[in-house]
């Protein structure tokens, strides 16, 4: 038997089971499992991988793609870069484990991007792990763009009273990292002035549960184009079975 699953806390919202659920099932890997571990904390956690041997790979989510990083032993060039960890690919020898962190969010969010993205600069709600993956794939696009927090730091980061008529007009393109809008707390949204969105936006939001958040919804009432994060969410758990089940 093999298992896989993810690890996160609230868990409530994923999709990931059900995905590699059906993918075992069409491809017939009757002895492959995925299963979800909603953990309140990462304590302990090398200890629970060594003993739970047919643990064979991880995703990682909300709240611990960055947290992660201090519990693993090596990390490669997508996580190192996003400073952030969604992939856990967990090699045994005799009693020990290695633990080696990956980031696949970076390949999920590109892949899923259109071609005819606006050409402006961008807006990402949001400095946590998901947001990591953001930056790297618009910096290798070459994409200008500011990170909104409710607690800005650095001379990239906004405070959301910052975003005014200015800023929301020459950034097109807005992407919601935040849990904001997520199953179960779907009425809420990120403070964003709606009132200055356009037909010229493009918002992103990176949650795919609910199909269409509350962030969403505001922006294709006033003719936004939308999308939401199944695409990526696909794409990321692909590239996160390419990783298990390849050899070093
Ligand atoms: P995270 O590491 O906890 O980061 C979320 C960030 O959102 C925080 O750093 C915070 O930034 C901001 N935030 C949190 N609570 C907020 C609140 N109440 N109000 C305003 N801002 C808030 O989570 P994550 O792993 O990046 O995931 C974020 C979201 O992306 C989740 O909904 C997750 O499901 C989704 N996601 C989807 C995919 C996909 O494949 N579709 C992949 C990755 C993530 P500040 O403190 O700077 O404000």
């Amino acid at each position: 038997m093999k298992l896989y699953g993810l690890i996160g806390y609230p868990l409530h919202h994923s999709l990931s089971a059900a995905y590699f659920r059906n993918k075992f099932k069409s491809e017939r890997l009757s002895d492959y499992h995925y299963e979800l571990f909603e953990m309140p904390a990462l304590e302990g956690l090398r200890e629970w991988i060594r003993k739970n041997e047919s643990l064979a790979g991880l995703n990682v989510t909300i709240p611990y793609k960055k947290q992660i990083i201090t519990f693993l032993d090596d990390l490669d060039n997508t996580a190192h870069d996003a400073g952030a960890v969604n992939t856990i690919k967990i090699i045994r020898s005799c009693a020990n484990i290695r633990l080696i962190g990956y980031n696949t969010d970076i390949w999920g969010f590109d892949q899923s991007l259109p071609d005819d993205l606006p050409s402006s600069e961008a807006l990402v709600l949001g400095t946590g792990g998901a947001a990591g993956a953001v930056s790297v794939v618009l910096q290798r696009r070459g994409i200008p763009y500011r990170m909104v927090s409710r607690n800005p730091s650095g001379t990239n980061q906004i405070g959301y009273e910052a975003l005014d008529e200015a800023i929301m007009h020459r950034s097109l393109l807005i992407i919601n990292t935040t849990p904001l809008g997520m199953y179960p707390h779907t009425s809420t949204f990120p403070p964003i002035p709606y009132h200055w969105l356009t037909r010229r936006h493009f918002l992103y939001d990176l949650i795919y549960n609910p199909p269409e958040t509350e962030f969403l919804r505001r922006g294709r009432q006033v003719g936004c184009r939308t999308m939401n994060g199944l695409t990526m969410l696909y794409q990321q758990a692909e590239k996160s079975w390419e990783i298990w089940t390849r050899d070093l």
